[in-house]
């Protein structure tokens, strides 16, 4: 037994890519044999409590019962068909209460594969949109230093270039138009200066840009930052004076991550697009979709194509939507509440680390919990200290951070906090 998991783990190594590593030195990979509510199991035994909920998507915690039941019965019926001229209850059901629940006006729904893809279908639409018009100009993004939008190349382009790495993919990749990072935090007093930067690249460029994507109130992977409700009104305000759409990347903080439903909600903003993914299956699938309004819809559909030039082999997969409709019916009988409020009380014992030496800063939104690092960690041999304790927290850069399942208890949570508190202090964390 021994002897097949090591040879297991030597042929992950050799033969498999993971997320962002190398195929000469990666990291250790853990092994996985179950995951139930908020405790991973590993092969070797150990139980995890889980910080991470699989990347913002696990937001009822795994193996649950009723997202089982709903695929089980899925899978019986139909698991995949065409979504080219054949259609289905649950891609009718989701689309149903997708429009239902997102911020008014986004009416007309494109099911996409991942929130990459989502992003892309975001950026043709918004391309196609201008073309319409007669305005094929209008071909360039703005967007915000600091932000992620996915790892496809249109998505790429509006990511953050120094995290993104643009340099490497120069010659090919579209040049967006970059603001400076919202520098006022999400509960700091408001400054103007924010929004007159951005209203000057607002009137230098808006000739050429088609869109302003965003992530509302969290800049996610891009450094976990979260910044002022006002700064996103005043992007909605800017978007509207000067003939430029907005697309709102709600990929990691949609489905009440942030204490709101849609994170735009905390800035009353209605965006002309929508892009949402990660938790929108409970994390048991990839799907993700990308709303618009109808007059996006109906331009693009009077334009030269006269049609959304997209369509995914797998679009609409039933059995992902399956997922997503018993996700969805999980948040709308509403428990998310109370539990994100309960998570980010208990989060506020993150704030006693606000003095140590090695933290530049500690945040708290909703069930994000975050503690920045005066300098990087070193993710293998921080992580190794938390899996001894019984945790599952990958931080990257200078960021230790939580976003655990909403379904966590107090004492979980309280557990992963002081494995965070006890991990700081040892010495071997720290990146060279
Ligand atoms: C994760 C993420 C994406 C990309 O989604 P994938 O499913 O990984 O392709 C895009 N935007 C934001 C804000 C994200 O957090």
């Amino acid at each position: 037994m021994d002897k097949i998991h090591t040879n297991d783990i030597e042929f992950d190594q050799q033969h498999i890519w993971h997320p962002y590593t190398s195929m000469t030195k990666p990291l250790p990979a853990y092994k996985v044999t179950r995951a139930e509510g908020v405790t991973i199991t590993l092969e070797t035994g150990e139980q995890l409590i889980d910080g991470m909920a699989s990347w913002w998507s696990v937001v009822h915690g795994y193996n649950h019962p009723e997202i089982n039941q709903a695929m089980h019965a899925q899978i019986d019926a139909v698991s995949h068909v065409m979504f080219g001229g054949l259609t289905h209850q649950p891609a009718i059901d989701l689309c149903r209460r997708l429009i239902a629940m997102t911020p008014d006006g986004l009416d007309k729904v494109f099911i996409a594969d991942s929130g990459s893809v989502a992003v892309e279908v975001a950026i043709k639409m918004a391309l196609q949109y201008w073309h319409s018009k007669g305005k094929p100009e209008k071909s360039k993004l703005m967007t915000v230093h600091g932000g992620y939008h996915g790892d496809t190349f249109a998505a790429m382009s509006v990511c953050d270039p120094v995290n993104g790495m643009h340099q490497l993919f120069q010659g090919f990749m579209a040049k967006s138009v970059f603001a400076p990072k919202p520098k006022q935090g999400f509960d700091q007093p408001w400054d103007e200066q924010d929004s007159i930067v951005l209203e000057q690249l607002f009137a230098t460029h808006h000739q050429q840009i088609a869109a302003f994507i965003i992530e509302p109130i969290v800049q996610g992977a891009g450094g976990m930052r979260f910044y002022h409700p006002q700064y996103l009104k005043q992007c909605r305000l800017l978007c509207d004076k000067y003939d430029v759409l907005l697309i709102a990347d709600e990929i990691a903080t949609g489905f009440g991550r942030t204490g709101k439903l849609f994170a735009c909600e905390h800035a009353n903003v209605s965006p002309d697009i929508l892009c949402l993914g990660k938790a929108l299956t409970g994390g048991y699938l990839t799907l993700a979709a990308t709303l618009c309004t109808k007059e996006i819809a109906d331009t693009i559909s009077q334009g030269e194509a006269g049609v959304f030039m997209h369509g995914p082999t797998f679009m609409g997969n039933p059995l992902a939507c399956s997922a997503a409709n018993a996700s969805l019916a999980l948040l709308s009988a509403g428990d998310w509440q109370h539990q994100v409020a309960s998570i980010e009380s208990t989060l506020q014992a993150l704030y006693t680390l606000s003095d140590h030496p090695d933290v530049a800063d500690v945040r708290v939104l909703g069930a994000i919990g975050v503690v920045e690092m005066k300098r990087p960690v070193d993710t293998a041999s921080i992580q190794a200290h938390f899996v001894k304790m019984g945790v599952w927290i990958r931080p990257f850069g200078k960021l230790v951070y939580i976003m655990p399942p909403y379904v966590i208890s107090q004492d979980e949570l309280l557990t992963l906090i002081q494995a965070i508190k006890q991990v700081i202090e040892f010495s071997d964390i720290w990146a060279e």
